[in-house]
């Protein structure tokens, strides 16, 4: 029950006790009413009752004073107070609206008729001595019937008093008692009031006052401790306390928006950092692989809940590979056509808005059409690549401008990367021949070595030198000459395609290592090279160019020699080849020691 309602019901019941018990102390004092006109009754009944009997006797007494001296005086005194007797029985004939009952008007009826008997016998006797008959005057009041009949009105008259005083009695007794009782409830009616009003007064001041302020106090104290999770209490009572409450409650609200800014500040500044750890990764990505690993371990962290791919396009054929994956996306990874990815087609993010409807990419599928973003990777004003993200709601919204830095920061890497391949294959490659050049053979040469010692298994090196070479230069030019370089070096590139690598030593010299070969495998190599060459027909205009011939130095680890000395040992089996009339094949192994 509201707590409103309950001091409504308590006033309520307050009124109407005060009032119920007002009212019973006026009963109270009515009660003291009725006892005082009992009393004042019965004053009236005795003092008429009292003249009465009074008047009575004493007309009696001169009626029969008259009859004995026949004095006229004593006629006009009776007369006169026969007269005061007849205004004394009319008063009593009005006693019934002083409150007298039937019975005892009865009864004072009785008595007065006596007592008119009682006068029509001394007007009888008065009447007898007028008319000289004394004797029988005298004896008629002097006889027995009158001395009863006087007795008899004053029973009457003493039976009616007793019966008033007895009535008098039980009424003064009746408004006493009534009076006592209402007096007494109305005490305790009082006394119930109070205590109700102090019950409500106490329970108002616990349930309004008390409570609320302890509860008050706790909820500040918790949010004191930056603890804004607690609940701030609903009093909404127009009061000191509802205005604490409202205040409270305020205070809150501005520390839940504070707290709220304060995180995304901080997701905001764990995002850019982040960012920033990602772009220096991308920055020190060695190759392709690296630039999409590192992208793969940071978008989901960058775009919590955000499922995604990252696609390369391909130019042969044209189309939009997908390279990785995160937080399982929807849909297959199959190759599309770039054209299918409106972001691809118009160089942008897509689409534009989030939420808003817009034409959905059709490499998408159907289901995750609403809540997707595909994001170019742009290098050089050009599409190499595309971020597609899934799973984009107006929660993780917000984070679009990162994921659109993230792409910006992947494009760019993945140019770079491009670019260093480019250069790289530059560095590394010799151009005439497309052959690795002696700036890749040290490290292939380190690397080969070391796998063969571990896994215990045979490399072989071949040295190729042109036979004569200068003379095809000088006989047929430059030109020619750069032709048979670039078909020995094919030939050589066939040769050993399936086993090893192909180098440009230096002008017309080539070497070939060959991993897990030994010297057989790599005299069967040497051999098909030879006569590759051997049998080459080259014309260069309308010149045939003539046989071409190589000299071939074999060595093989571990075989002939320890790892340092390999190439050194293929160069002295070439030396030896070229010693001994070139067009020929020399492993070091043949060769005599010394
Ligand atoms: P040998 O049988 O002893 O090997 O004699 P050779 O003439 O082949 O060897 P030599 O070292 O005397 O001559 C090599 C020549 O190759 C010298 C150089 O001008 C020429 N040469 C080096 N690099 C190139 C090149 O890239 N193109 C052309 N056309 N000639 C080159
Ligand atoms: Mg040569
Ligand atoms: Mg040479």
């Amino acid at each position: 029950m509201r707590i409103a309602t309950i001091t409504n019901w308590a006033y309520g019941a307050t009124v109407c006790l005060t009032i119920i018990s007002g009212v019973v102390m006026l009963m109270a004092s009515n009660a003291d009413n009725v006892e005082r006109q009992a009393v004042e009754q019965r004053q009236v009944f005795d003092q008429l009752t009292e003249e009465i009997e009074v008047e009575i006797w004493s007309l009696s007494d001169l009626a029969r004073l008259y009859v004995i001296k026949q004095d006229s005086d004593v006629l006009a005194e009776y007369q006169q107070k026969e007269q005061s007797m007849k205004a004394v029985e009319h008063r009593l004939a009005k006693l019934k609206d002083n409150g007298a009952t039937d019975e005892e008007l009865a009864l004072l009826h009785e008595g007065l008729r006596v007592v008119d008997a009682l006068q029509d016998e001394q007007q009888t006797a008065l009447a007898q001595v007028t008319r000289g008959e004394q004797s029988q005057a005298l004896a008629l009041l002097y006889g027995k019937p009158y001395e009863q009949e006087l007795e008899r009105a004053q029973d009457q008259i003493d039976h009616f008093r007793l019966m008033l005083d007895r009535r008098a009695q039980d009424a003064v007794q009746q408004a006493t008692n009534t009076s006592r009782l209402l007096r007494t409830l109305s005490e305790v009616m009082v006394a119930v009031t109070a205590l109700l009003f102090l019950f409500v007064l106490g329970f108002i001041l616990k349930r309004r006052v008390l409570r609320p302020v302890v509860r008050l106090s706790d909820v500040v104290n918790r949010l004191a401790s930056q603890d804004y999770a607690v609940e701030t209490p609903n009093f909404n009572q127009i009061d000191e306390i509802g205005d604490m409450a409202q205040a409270i409650r305020i205070f809150r609200e501005n520390g839940l928006v504070r707290q709220r800014l304060e995180k995304e500040r901080d997701a905001d500044w764990a995002i850019r950092e982040l960012l920033a750890r990602m772009t220096q990764r991308l920055q020190g990505c060695e190759n392709f692989e690296d630039v999409i690993n590192v992208a793969q371990l940071f978008a989901p962290n960058i775009a919590p809940g955000i499922a995604g791919r990252i696609y390369i396009l391909d130019r042969d054929p044209w189309q939009m590979r997908c390279v990785a994956q995160w937080l399982a996306p929807e849909g297959e990874q199959d190759p599309f056509h770039p054209d299918a990815c409106w972001a691809v087609r118009r160089g942008q993010s897509h689409p534009p808005v989030n939420g808003e409807p817009d034409i959905a990419c059709y490499h998408l599928p159907e289901t995750c059409a609403n809540h997707s973003l595909c994001v170019p990777l742009i290098a050089q004003g050009e599409a190499i690549g595309l971020l597609s993200f899934q799973n984009i709601t107006p929660e993780t919204a917000p984070s679009r401008a990162y994921l659109e830095l993230m792409a910006e920061a992947l494009g760019l890497a993945l140019a770079n990367q491009r670019l260093r391949d480019a250069l790289l294959e530059k560095a590394l490659h010799d151009p005439l021949t497309g052959l690795r050049n002696r700036h890749h053979l040290e490290d292939t040469l380190r690397t080969q070595i070391s796998l063969a010692a571990r896994n215990a298994e045979p490399v072989s090196c071949l040295m190729i030198d042109i036979d004569h070479f200068k003379n095809i230069n000088d006989r047929f030019g430059h030109e020619a000459g750069d032709r048979v370089i670039k078909s020995v070096a094919a030939i050589i590139q066939r040769a050993v395609h399936d086993t090893g690598v192909a180098f440009r030593y230096g002008g017309e010299e080539f070497l070939a290592l060959l991993t897990g070969v030994d010297e057989e495998g790599a005299h069967a190599c040497a051999t098909e090279i030879f006569e590759g060459v051997h049998t080459l027909s080259m014309r260069y205009g309308l010149s045939e160019i003539g046989p071409v011939d190589v000299s071939i130095g074999i060595a093989s680890y571990p075989e002939h020699v320890q790892s340092d000395n390999l190439l050194r040992a293929a160069d002295v089996a070439l030396y030896r080849a070229k010693e001994l009339g070139r067009s020929r094949i020399v492993s070091f192994g043949m060769l005599e020691p010394g």
